[in-house]
């Protein structure tokens, strides 16, 4: 059995049941998926956004910045021989950039739908206006990515999270009730959270129309207003993983490479501990660096670092995409 502190900021990750809380949450998955993790990719497409977030680095505030939109015959480019065999499904990312998703990320599903048909496509491109959505849904892509970053609507407020709470919440429901999948997520350790706010988060995440949903360690960003915080602990945001796994057995809940950042084992341990969902960082290495969502520095997982982290976790790569399980679960 791991060791691990009997409290974290009050959290207690040890109960009665057998095993830790992250074995369990680990043999839960095991239960409901398999051992097989869906592996995605991710290209992150522009770098511009309209948001003034305090945690994230692509703020539009920052103007040191170098602002980019990758060309859209490059990205059929890149998709077209650069895509790693493990990947059955591709999400596409942006700050929060109506420009840049009407003029490259909707042509690019219309391409992928038509040249890629058993491709799944993911989008994480913000709140926007519900015509876009319809759209982007319209030209092939089925699954939306949309964080609350935290599940407390004063605490929204006092980060400069994107808009506002009720409209990040209506956004959530809009695309589900209109047929989208719609993953949403935290951040552990954002500068005022309170053990009461991610208690709050994790009950709220368990009451919307997800699919899915992610935890992510809060990692100071540069160039932002929270650039001299801690980042976040990394046993609690295992922690809240697993806990999100055990009170919601079927989401899709991603390892994310930030837990790289706090931790080096970070990645193989999310998995270990009821994650099924990995991804390979496809952006091109000249542009990478100024998707800032926290450090020029990030950890990287490109596909033999997937790879590995899933056999270290005992874990074997999904044949089929997460877009067709959804599809098929709802067909059900
Ligand atoms: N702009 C879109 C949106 O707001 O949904 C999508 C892109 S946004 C840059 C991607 C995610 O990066 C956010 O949802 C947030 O969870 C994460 N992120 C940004 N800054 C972060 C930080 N300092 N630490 C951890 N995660 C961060």
């Amino acid at each position: 059995m791991t060791s691990l502190p009997l409290s974290l900021n009050g959290f207690s990750p040890l109960d009665r049941e057998e095993g830790t809380l992250e074995e369990r949450a680990g043999a839960l998955r095991d239960e409901v998926f398999g051992r097989e993790v869906f592996v995605r990719g991710v290209i992150e497409v522009s770098n511009y956004c309209r948001q003034n977030c305090d945690y994230c680095g692509m703020r539009r505030d920052n103007r040191e910045l170098r602002r980019f939109r990758l060309e859209l015959e490059s990205l059929r480019e890149l998709v077209r021989h650069g895509l790693p065999g493990t990947i059955t499904d591709l999400n596409l990312q942006t700050g929060e950039d109506p420009v840049g998703i009407r003029e490259i990320v909707l042509p690019l599903i219309e391409i992928l739908r038509h040249e890629m048909p058993r491709l799944g496509i993911s989008v994480c491109l913000g709140t926007l206006d519900p015509k876009i959505y319809a759209e982007l849904k319209q030209a092939g892509a089925s699954y939306y990515i949309i964080k609350l970053e935290t599940g407390n609507r004063d605490h929204y407020r006092e980060i400069h999270a994107p808009g506002n709470f009720d409209q990040r919440l209506a956004a959530i429901r809009h695309l589900a009730e209109t047929g989208w999948s719609v993953s949403s997520g935290f951040i552990v350790g954002l500068p005022g959270q309170t053990p009461e706010h991610i208690e709050e988060t994790l009950e709220l995440l368990g009451h919307l129309p997800l699919a899915g949903a992610s935890v992510s360690p809060f990692i100071a960003g540069e160039q932002t207003p929270f650039a001299r915080h801690a980042s976040g602990n990394f046993e609690l945001t295992i922690n809240c993983l697993a806990r999100l796994r055990l009170r919601n057995p079927s989401y899709i809940i991603p390892a994310v490479s930030a837990l790289n950042m706090v931790h080096a084992n970070g990645y193989v341990r999310a998995l270990r501990a009821g994650a099924n969902l990995a991804t390979i960082n496809l952006t091109p290495s000249t542009d990478r660096g100024d998707y800032l969502l926290y450090k020029r520095n990030r950890f990287i997982m490109h596909e033999q670092r997937v790879k590995d982290a899933i056999a270290e976790a005992d874990c074997s790569i999904s044949a089929v995409s997460l877009a067709e399980t959804l599809k098929q679960k709802s067909c059900r």
